[in-house]
């Protein structure tokens, strides 16, 4: 079965077990019997109840309220959160958050995916050449990547042509198909768990331009390694800045981890020869390293990685054993062009999408796939520590897309 049919038999039996939702509702005894699908549809009612709120508190179309509100929303919400952290640490409490950040933080970029090709379908008269130029304006603005679009729409072109598709219902199922078709061709999504070293310190090198969120994610992931009772250690070869250093410094203080740094314009290398020799030899289990995204030239940053990789690899021959590439994603296109560089340049094994919380672009999620076919292994969903998440591009591409299934 393709994955189209997948999300089409997902999506129906969702709708399905909306309308149950109503009966559960009003018999809530019958709910507890029915053990795991209860769950489902607790996250039915939930998602329907953050849908409400959402469109209640936001009556009018102006931007700058809803900008406000999502303010206040974010204020309000940290608040709970440092109170939940300190008096609850109850491991279910934190699943249950888990969840629920996940849902909203990506939440603007399902609904706005989904409003712009309902506002498109909805303007939908027949098709013609307007539409089919309005399409392609709905995915580029969606940012499923410029070359992703103009082929979408010539492929779309044909395809209409050829099931001789009029109605509103037969272009837009042509249209979904189409998209969930090429994203699966495009499939390589086992790829998404962090590779670990057989024996000895696993390597994760952190590549990135400048404000990505490189520091930021390291300690994030350092963080989350170390809870699991992994040794952890940080090595500090951004020596760009004094501030680079001082700042993973802070995550090192705040995470309890273990950090080698050397002062600012140290050779970068030299402070991964430091770290990988720490590594190995009071037996950490993670190094994770820090570089800088100073881009000046390609031919500087192959050198400067390369530099680094011969230093890790004649102690651990088989580092690094992750290249992780972040990229903002509210950078649309320009991400993309970032990562055509250093695949270029280095073998990215996977990559860390960042600021997806500030973003309704959610369609590089597409682009990506599509058009670099690296696996993306990580999403951050805020600035704090526990604002990163496994990701799960099915799920993802499944909700940008779900309620445009005909
Ligand atoms: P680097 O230059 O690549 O190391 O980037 P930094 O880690 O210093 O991050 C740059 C800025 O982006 C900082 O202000 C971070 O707090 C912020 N940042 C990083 N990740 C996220 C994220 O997932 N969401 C949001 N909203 N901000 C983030
Ligand atoms: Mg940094």
């Amino acid at each position: 079965m393709g994955l189209f049919d997948i999300f089409k038999k997902r999506n129906n039996e969702e709708e399905k077990n909306n309308s149950k939702v109503e009966e559960v509702k009003s018999d809530e005894t019958a709910a507890v019997d029915d053990g795991q699908k209860t769950d489902d549809k607790v996250d039915q009612v939930s998602e329907q109840a953050t849908v409400t709120s959402e469109k209640e508190q936001e009556p009018s179309d102006q931007e700058e309220d809803s900008k406000e509100s999502d303010v206040d929303d974010n204020a309000d919400e940290e608040k709970v959160e440092e109170q939940t952290v300190e008096k609850q640490p109850s491991a279910e409490k934190s699943v249950e958050d888990d969840q629920t950040k996940f849902t909203e933080g990506l939440e603007k970029s399902r609904s706005t995916f989904g409003e712009r090709l309902n506002r498109l379908f909805a303007n939908f008269r027949s098709v013609d050449e307007d539409f089919f130029e309005d399409l392609e304006d709905t995915l580029i603005e969606s940012d499923v990547g410029f070359d992703m679009a103009v082929s979408l729409t010539d492929q779309l072109r044909d395809e209409v042509k050829l099931q001789n598709s009029k109605s509103k219902d037969d272009v837009q199922n042509v249209i979904i198909q189409k998209m969930i078709d090429i994203y699966d061709q495009n499939g390589n999504d086992e790829n998404t768990e962090i590779h670990f070293a057989s024996q000895g310190p696993t390597v994760i090198l952190f590549v990135g331009v400048n404000g990505v969120g490189k520091t930021t994610t390291i300690g994030k992931m350092a963080n989350m390694y170390k809870q699991q009772g992994k040794k952890v250690l940080l090595a500090a070869a951004d020596t760009f800045r004094a501030g680079a250093i001082q700042q993973l410094d802070e995550w090192a203080k705040r995470d309890g981890v273990d950090i080698v740094k050397k002062p600012e314009q140290s050779d970068p290398s030299a402070v991964v020869y430091e770290a990988v020799h720490k590594a190995k030899d009071e037996n950490y289990d993670i190094l994770f390293v820090d570089t800088a995204g100073r881009l000046q030239n390609k031919v500087n940053l192959m050198n400067e990685l390369a530099k680094m990789k011969k230093v890790l690899t004649r102690e651990i021959p088989d580092a690094p054993h992750e290249v992780l590439l972040v990229l903002d994603s509210t950078t649309g296109q320009n991400a993309l062009n970032q990562a055509k560089l250093f695949k270029e340049t280095t073998n990215v094994s996977g990559i860390v999408l960042t600021k997806l919380d500030g973003t309704a672009k959610g369609g590089i999620v597409l682009a990506i796939r599509n058009e670099l076919h690296v696996p993306v292994k990580y999403v951050g969903l805020g600035e704090k520590v526990e604002d990163l998440r496994e990701f799960n591009a099915n799920d993802f591409v499944y909700g940008l897309f779900k309620g445009l299934i005909k």
